[in-house]
């Protein structure tokens, strides 16, 4: 969770259970396999006591879906939506066993980038699938520094700890979609041979997963009464590690225009207005630098050490990194979260 997010959480009453969760992170800290510093970004530099924190994303889950509960509003868990259909100026979904659900007059689709809903009002939404991914897991450890740490070497090669609760990491090893299954078969030998220091945090018998990441475009977020929200509406790689983030803010935005719009189409219409600039911000920025850090464009790794560390003691691009980082770029964000 970015500072960002941590302020919406705080505005729902719900920062105190993720932050005594988490762990604490200070700052991003990269390195190169040589020990060498390629940049080092400390959010205590945009603000005296700001952090993010380190979780497991089901803290969060949880977390959000007792609140739901605790709310009193019903919901129905345990169903696949399969499609939109019209209904009046609203719709009704669909079930995949055919059962409907609605009408609603509002309907928000928040089913992650792979969205599969279909809806044939639907605006044209372009998934594009990165061809680098990750293999994880979590690991026990005795010290825990506050701070997300990264080796790396190229873009081929990159290695990644955070924490995520007070004797937990999570471990993250970048490798190509097409060859992971291969990389995972040899992962502890490479992970050991790439930083030694990491070498007994993984057993031949660790569980390891898969994550994949998916840039979503869409030319606007309202289209009648569906609202496409957090990653089913700007999916991108976690480079910058806002997805999450993101998906907060538009959620506290949808409540706030609800709020103080006079009708449902000017209140959709207000939050596409309010979210692109962020949003757009994000996104672009994401695309732009996650080839530097994971992709077979070789001669951006030299680039990236070489001007990295030098670009953040720039001040005025220092606080911009440090801005972006804490997950407050944004007229929006900034006035209203910051
Ligand atoms: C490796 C990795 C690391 C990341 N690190 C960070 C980070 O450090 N910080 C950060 O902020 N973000 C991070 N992210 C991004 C973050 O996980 C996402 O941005 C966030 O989960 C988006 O939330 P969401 O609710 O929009 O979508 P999702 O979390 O994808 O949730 C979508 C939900 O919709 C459900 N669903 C889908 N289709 C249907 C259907 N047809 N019917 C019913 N239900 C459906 C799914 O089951 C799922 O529960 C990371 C992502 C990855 C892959």
């Amino acid at each position: 969770m970015q500072p960002s997010g941590l302020a919406v959480l705080a505005r729902l009453g719900l920062d105190k259970p993720i932050r005594e969760s988490g762990a604490r992170i200070d700052r991003l800290r990269c390195v190169t396999t040589t020990g060498g510093s390629v940049f080092t970004l400390d959010y205590r530099d945009l603000a005296v006591g700001l952090h993010g924190v380190g979780l497991h994303r089901g803290v969060l889950f949880s977390t959000l879906f007792d609140a739901a509960r605790a709310s009193g509003m019903t919901l129905v868990t345990g169903v696949t939506i399969a499609s939109l259909v019209n209904h009046g100026r609203g719709k009704v979904l669909v079930g995949d066993d055919g059962k409907r659900y609605g009408p609603h007059d509002l309907v928000i689709m928040a089913a992650g980038s792979r969205n599969a809903v279909a809806d044939d009002e639907a605006p044209v939404r372009r998934p594009i699938p990165y061809p680098w991914g990750a293999l994880w897991f979590v690991a026990k450890t005795a010290r825990v520094e506050p701070e997300l740490f990264q080796v790396l070497r190229g873009t081929r090669r990159m290695f990644g700890l955070l924490p995520v609760a007070s004797d937990l990491v999570t471990v993250f090893w970048s490798v190509p979609v097409a060859t992971h299954e291969q990389a995972r078969a040899t992962m502890r030998a490479d992970i050991a041979n790439h930083y030694p220091a990491a070498a007994s945090l993984m057993s031949s018998d660790t569980p390891v997963l898969f994550a994949t990441y998916t840039d979503v475009r869409m030319p606007r977020w309202d289209v009648g009464c569906v609202l496409y929200l957090g990653d089913c509406g700007h999916g991108m790689s976690p480079q910058l590690g806002q997805g999450a983030n993101l998906a907060l803010i538009d959620a506290y935005t949808l409540g706030e225009v609800l709020r103080t719009q006079p009708d449902l189409p000017s209140a959709l219409a207000a939050y596409s207005r309010r979210r692109r600039l962020a949003l757009h911000y994000y996104q672009l920025v994401t695309r732009w630098l996650t080839p530097f850090f994971q992709s077979d464009a070789t001669f951006l790794g030299p680039l990236r050490d070489a001007m990295m560390g030098p670009l953040t003691r720039i001040p005025p691009l220092r606080w911009l990194m440090l801005q972006s980082m804490a997950g407050f770029h944004g007229r929006e964000a900034r006035s209203r979260l910051g």
